[in-house]
């Protein structure tokens, strides 16, 4: 019957990167009433259309329930954990006997909470011996890591959510904000409502955030860079360039403007590059130069690019110009798309990361390995995403542990990675659903992962913010959290000692104070003074943004004082290379593909695929077209139409718009060959990445149409 009296449970959003608080009042009958939660600060009890139908996602229909094994024949069977467990550790400890500790690795997810990232990277890197351990959060924000780390030595986010609501201009460039960071965009449009404040929008399509844009630019694909660096060069030739700020705090200003003005020596030349008109980019620069709480928001549109780094930087060289970084209002401002992106950055969850925000010089992995009395210190980076996929083709690597995520089909050229899982000699995936392309990849092992509802941890939002992911559901058959999993499979490799954890809480403690292991404030990430929360404390702790320093003082927005966390504390400017995009149109490919999300979906389904509700929205994989192009390729509105790049195709119905710039196609990611047939379009992706940050140009890619 149902509990009309059980009490409703503050947890977290499992969607995006804003991170709003839900009260979630379980029904008694395995599903909740949810609702949004006035006292979380994210949000102050607004959810997005995704958010408020998380109630109508509660359901074991196709929940892996049980550990599964298959055999020699191929046939997948249920198993006991203990069986599983084994097989794992035993299949992991052969690898690493007969071909050292980089032929193993793990493929973890911003999905995951901070304490299961926390537990899989500890025994990757400090007991197995290698770093490779990588996420899709590289498909996420890795090129605005790699752009914190160069300008400011650290990655840090410098401000909060409180400065889209005080700032007076609002740049969302390479951000559909108002569909992938709902209740964000909701502030934004409330301070615009309120105060006035302006939005520009950058963006080579037409969308939903672009219609409320104040100015909206819809730039070339690829041409931020460009942008921006034309905007460096007017701020310093109008006198906008604050001198003592930049003299003070900051090292390369010259160098940097001597590169912008190559790259954007005037108004005609950057209007030529980036296809925008000369007086809509004289207003956008006009209204920079003069607001002085302006705050620059970012997203995929910069980030999924081979020069996403440089992008990162090319915004950043503004704000660091005029001193707009860590004021009430100012700043550049990362928006990430997962969950949990950023806890899994806390904890060391990329590949050229370690723990903590430390990094492999010896120093930092001597010190991580005395925390964690550690046997096997990985002593260098591992392979990012890409490569890691790349590796396991060549049969370099030849075990993989993933969790949490469908890299079948949401990599590039992901029909290249399907077939690479076929050749691991072992393939272990934690899941909670029984059918997704990735475990219809043959893994040998399948083990039953706890999820949103019926786990336990934190998770970080993008304004630094830790919330806790509360359980107010059973764990469901014989499901368990991959914290427990990895424990176990440590145990079994002879670290018992090191993974004896019987809660999320303990390894949180364990984590906190990592964070603030011989830090003397040389270090951004520092939650030392959680790392004495009881069991009791960090069941009720309350959502609370880093860093929390042992002497519990908190800092509300990083570089007020104009430190940053490079050797000399000076901020340094990027020198961006020559904007260009990574493939090249022709004959047979003359469109550019841009891949994206909607508004009612998340990553490849598996969660928002369950509601009827969201399904309605758009309820069918599709391109959109420019009618000129749809014209010259014969392509009609809501008939089907095959695609091909390179790398791959599939057939979508084409949705002919003028919201999409000619020459351009965009098709959303979240389909697979397991909700529709055809229309898996990480198949079709290249596979180019960032020479930094490793993450991939996953919005450009040259292709064609026709009729089906
Ligand atoms: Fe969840 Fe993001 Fe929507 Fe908030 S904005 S309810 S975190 S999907």
């Amino acid at each position: 019957a149902p509990l009309a009296h059980s009490p409703a449970v503050r947890t977290t959003c499992p969607y995006c990167g804003v991170g709003c608080g839900v009260l979630a009042k379980p029904d008694g009958a395995g599903g909740a009433a949810v609702t949004g939660d006035p006292g979380h600060p994210a949000n102050f009890g607004r959810l997005c259309s995704k958010g408020s139908a998380l109630g109508e996602t509660l359901t074991l229909h196709d929940r892996l329930l049980y550990p599964m094994m298959r055999d020699g024949g191929g046939a997948l069977a249920r198993a006991s954990w203990d069986a599983a467990l084994d097989r794992v550790a035993d299949g992991f400890k052969r690898i690493v006997a007969q071909h050292g500790p980089n032929a193993v690795a793990f493929y973890l997810s911003g999905q995951l909470l901070t304490e299961d990232y926390y537990v899989a990277n500890k025994l990757m890197k400090g007991f197995i011996g290698s770093a490779n351990v990588d996420t899709n959060s590289r498909l996420c924000m890795a090129s605005s890591v790699a752009g914190h780390k160069r300008a400011f030595g650290a990655d840090t986010v410098p401000g909060n959510y409180e400065d889209l609501d005080q700032a007076d201009l609002l740049v969302l460039t390479g951000s559909n904000t108002a569909w992938c960071h709902p209740v964000l965009f909701q502030r934004m449009l409330a301070n615009k409502r309120e105060r006035g404040a302006r939005i520009v929008v950058i963006d080579p399509r037409r969308t939903a955030t672009a219609d409320e844009a104040d100015l909206f630019l819809p730039i070339a694909p690829g041409m931020d860079t460009v942008l921006f660096s034309g905007l460096l060069t007017y701020l310093a030739d109008v006198a906008a360039v604050n001198w003592n700020y930049v003299t003070e705090h900051t090292a390369g200003f010259d160098d940097a403007l001597a590169r912008a003005r190559e790259i954007a020596p005037d108004l005609p030349t950057v209007a030529t590059k980036t296809g925008l008109t000369e007086s809509d980019i004289a207003r956008f620069y006009a209204w920079f130069a003069g607001t002085r709480r302006a705050v620059t928001c970012y997203s995929q549109g910069v980030n999924q690019s081979a020069q996403g780094t440089d992008k990162v930087g090319a915004i950043i060289n503004c704000h660091l110009a005029t001193g707009r970084i860590g004021l009430p209002g100012a700043g550049p401002f990362s928006l990430t798309g997962q969950p949990n992106a950023m806890g899994g950055r806390e904890v060391g969850g990329l590949a050229n990361q370690l723990a903590a925000h430390m990094g492999f010089s010896p120093e930092e992995v001597d010190r991580v390995g005395r925390f964690w009395q550690a046997p096997h210190m990985a002593t260098h980076e591992g392979l990012k995403a890409v490569d890691m996929f790349d590796a396991i083709a060549r049969g370099e690597i030849k075990a993989l542990w993933v969790m949490g995520t469908n890299p079948a089909v949401s990599l590039p050229r992901a029909a290249a990675v399907r077939e690479a899982l076929s050749e691991l000699e072992l393939f272990v995936v934690s899941e909670n659903v029984h059918a997704n392309d990735t475990v219809s990849a043959k893994p040998h092992v399948l083990l039953p992962a706890a999820a949103w509802g019926e786990r336990d941890g934190t998770v970080t939002n993008s304004e630094r913010r830790i919330s806790r992911q509360r359980s107010f559901l059973p764990l469901p058959g014989e499901s368990k959290p991959d914290w427990w999993a990895v424990s176990e499979v440590a145990k079994r490799l002879g670290h018992g000692e090191a993974f004896a954890y019987r809660s999320a809480a303990e390894i949180f403690r364990e984590h906190a104070a990592l964070s603030a292991f011989e830090n003397e404030g040389t270090r951004d990430f520092d939650i030392g003074g959680l790392d004495t929360l009881d069991d009791r404390a960090y069941a009720r702790l309350a959502p609370i943004q880093w860093p929390v320093r042992d002497d519990a003082s908190q800092t509300a927005r990083f570089f007020a004082d104009g430190k940053f966390f490079t050797p000399d504390r000076k901020a340094k400017f990027a020198m961006p290379a020559e904007p260009a995009l990574a493939d090249r149109l022709g004959d047979a490919f003359p469109l550019w593909l841009n891949t994206g999300r909607i508004r009612d979906q998340w990553h490849t389904m598996t969660r928002t695929g369950r509601s009827q509700r969201l399904g309605g929205h758009l309820p069918e994989a599709f391109v959109e077209i420019h009618p000129e192009d749809a014209a010259r390729f014969g392509i009609v509105n809501g008939e089907y139409a095959r695609i091909a790049t390179a790398h791959g195709k599939c057939v979508l119905k084409a949705v002919v718009t003028t919201a999409q710039q000619r020459g351009m196609l965009f098709a959303p990611i979240h389909w697979s060959d397991a909700t529709a047939g055809l229309a898996r379009v990480g198949d079709m992706v290249i596979a180019a990445t960032d020479p930094y940050s490793g993450q991939p140009e996953s919005k450009a890619t040259a292709a064609t149409i026709a009729p089906v």
